[in-house]
């Protein structure tokens, strides 16, 4: 059976509403290795660079490749600067998490702040979701129903609302310029997400939520 926790229920319709996976037909082999490379070499606060910048579409092939078959959340974030449709790459750090969850570290925070400063700088979050084969069976049957494509917690979507929907976010969306952009890998698709948690916007539209408030 299907638990009616709203928390899911959102995580799907919002992952239904969201653009189709990332397009990895096209890939070149020896960029997707340079950024595994990277990835690897990238745990330290300093991070990793690369020599010559590589291409968004590479890098989140690299994250993708590196953490299919791993039981843990990595947490892979790069840093680079918008180039027409993409994003050339410079710079990486990489965090391995536990099986549910990845702590973004303060000094990842920090960077992102930090880069982010320049209006053409661009910063690409990606995350992975294991299959630990200890999901109960309806989420199977549900995956299979939205073809297996990458569902976005509501935590996830948290993290998103702090970095794309405040001021300089906004703005920046609208005029093209560079963003903090969110990805999110699992069951072998990479699936960027950008829409914030709806719950707390469906929870000011109850209308019971209106008439407790507007009780003395
Ligand atoms: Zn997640």
């Amino acid at each position: 059976m299907m638990p009616a926790d709203p928390k899911l229920i959102e995580a799907i319709l919002l992952a239904c509403l969201e653009r189709n996976p990332v397009d990895f037909r096209k890939v070149d082999d020896a960029e997707v290795n340079k950024v595994q490379t990277a990835i690897k070499r990238a745990t330290t606060e300093r991070g990793a660079a690369f020599r010559y910048p590589v291409t968004r579409k590479h890098f989140l092939c690299g994250c993708l490749d590196f953490t299919e078959h791993l039981p843990e959340e990595h947490l892979i974030v790069a840093y680079g600067h918008r180039y027409g449709n993409t994003t050339d790459i410079e710079r990486v750090h990489h965090v391995a998490g536990d099986q549910r969850r990845v702590v973004v570290p303060d000094y990842i925070r920090a960077e992102i702040r930090h880069h982010f400063h320049r209006s053409d700088a661009e910063v690409i979050v990606f995350h992975n979701h294991p299959r630990t084969g200890n999901e109960p069976e309806w989420f199977y049957t549900l995956k299979s129903l939205l073809q297996d494509l990458p569902i976005a917690s509501n935590d996830d979507r948290k993290e998103l609302q702090r970095h794309a929907f405040n001021a300089v976010g906004l703005f920046r969306q609208f005029f093209g310029q560079g963003q903090v952009l969110f990805y999110l890998g699992e069951s072998g698709f990479v699936k960027e997400f950008r829409l914030p948690p709806l719950l707390p916007f469906l929870e000011q539209l109850n209308p019971l939520n209106i008439q407790q408030a507007s009780k003395p």
